[in-house]
């Protein structure tokens, strides 16, 4: 069994249809893909519609945007209840705060590029939660920029006087709101970019909370960092995940690049409140 919980499609930020990212997972040989849009919901339907032709197994999840005091923290909820009352709630928030938020970075923008908000609504699926992302599609469609790495590198970055933060609820409320929506919570790449690194005593911090899991093997850990996060996890009973996050062709992540073990995947989808969507 090959297992990836963690890619997105172009109802957030990747850039295939829900329908082609299974079709992608079948080519790639997975047998089990978890569809985790940020912040969103809207690619669960089509994507569902396209496990009996596809051949592979579809897990509901969600990439949920929040912070941990400072430190920025994906949670990947997954098989919730999306009509929990929580939930809801986060996903307007979500929506509206990202939209002003964006429209901020394109103001500022504006001032030396050209390059409007309507070029941003252009490149993005009407029901996005607008990231920055679709910021770096606008300027690579004005030829400002090449690709959205080198918009990351230069006016998007967190550095940058264009940058404006973007609202995000606490990661043990977000832990919380997916656990009493029957799902199960798993923190993404928690050693991602060093500045934003997830110190030790959140994950114990977080653990009695009810978190599920944690990511190890995702390209934006450092591998000489695993080790010591496995050992943590361990310590606190914590399943360890290895996952793409692919993106299409919006990142270099491959479907299937990193897995999950069938024995974390087994226990991941017992009792929760949506069930796995087989062939
Ligand atoms: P935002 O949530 O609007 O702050 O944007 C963060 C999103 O940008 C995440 O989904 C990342 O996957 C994506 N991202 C971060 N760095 C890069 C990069 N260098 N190239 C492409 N996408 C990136
Ligand atoms: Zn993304
Ligand atoms: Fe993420
Ligand atoms: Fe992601």
């Amino acid at each position: 069994m090959r297992i990836d919980l963690h890619t997105h499609s172009f109802r957030s930020d990747g850039t295939e249809s829900p329908q082609d990212l299974l079709a992608s997972a079948a080519r790639a040989g997975l047998d089990v893909v978890g569809l985790t849009d940020h912040d969103t919901i809207s690619g669960w339907e089509d994507a569902a519609a396209a496990v009996a032709h596809t051949g592979v197994a579809l897990v509901r999840g969600m990439e949920f945007t929040s912070r941990y005091g400072e430190f920025s923290v994906h949670v990947l909820g997954y098989l919730f209840d999306p009509a929990a009352p929580e939930i809801e709630r986060h996903i307007a928030q979500m929506a509206k705060s990202r939209r002003e938020r964006a429209q901020k970075i394109v103001e500022r923008l504006a001032q030396d590029f050209p390059i409007t908000w309507g070029d941003v609504l252009a490149v993005a699926d009407p029901a996005a939660p607008i990231g920055r992302p679709h910021i770096a599609d606008a300027l690579i469609a004005k030829k400002i920029v090449a690709d959205r790495q080198a918009a990351f590198q230069n006016m998007l970055s967190a550095s940058s006087p264009y940058y404006v933060r973007q609202y995000a609820p606490q990661t043990s409320d977000v832990i919380s709101w997916i656990n009493q929506a029957g799902g199960r919570a798993v923190i993404a790449h928690p050693l991602a970019n060093r500045g934003s690194r997830l110190p030790e005593v959140a994950v114990a911090d977080l653990a009695a909370t009810g978190l599920f899991g944690v990511e190890v093997n995702h390209r934006d850990n450092p591998i000489e960092c695993r080790a010591e996060l496995s050992s943590i996890l361990a310590e606190h009973g914590l399943a360890e995940f290895g996952s793409s996050d692919y993106h299409g062709t919006g990142k270099p992540n491959q479907l299937g690049e990193n897995t999950t073990a069938v024995e974390v995947f087994t226990q991941l989808v017992s009792g929760t409140h949506l069930e796995v969507i087989y062939p």
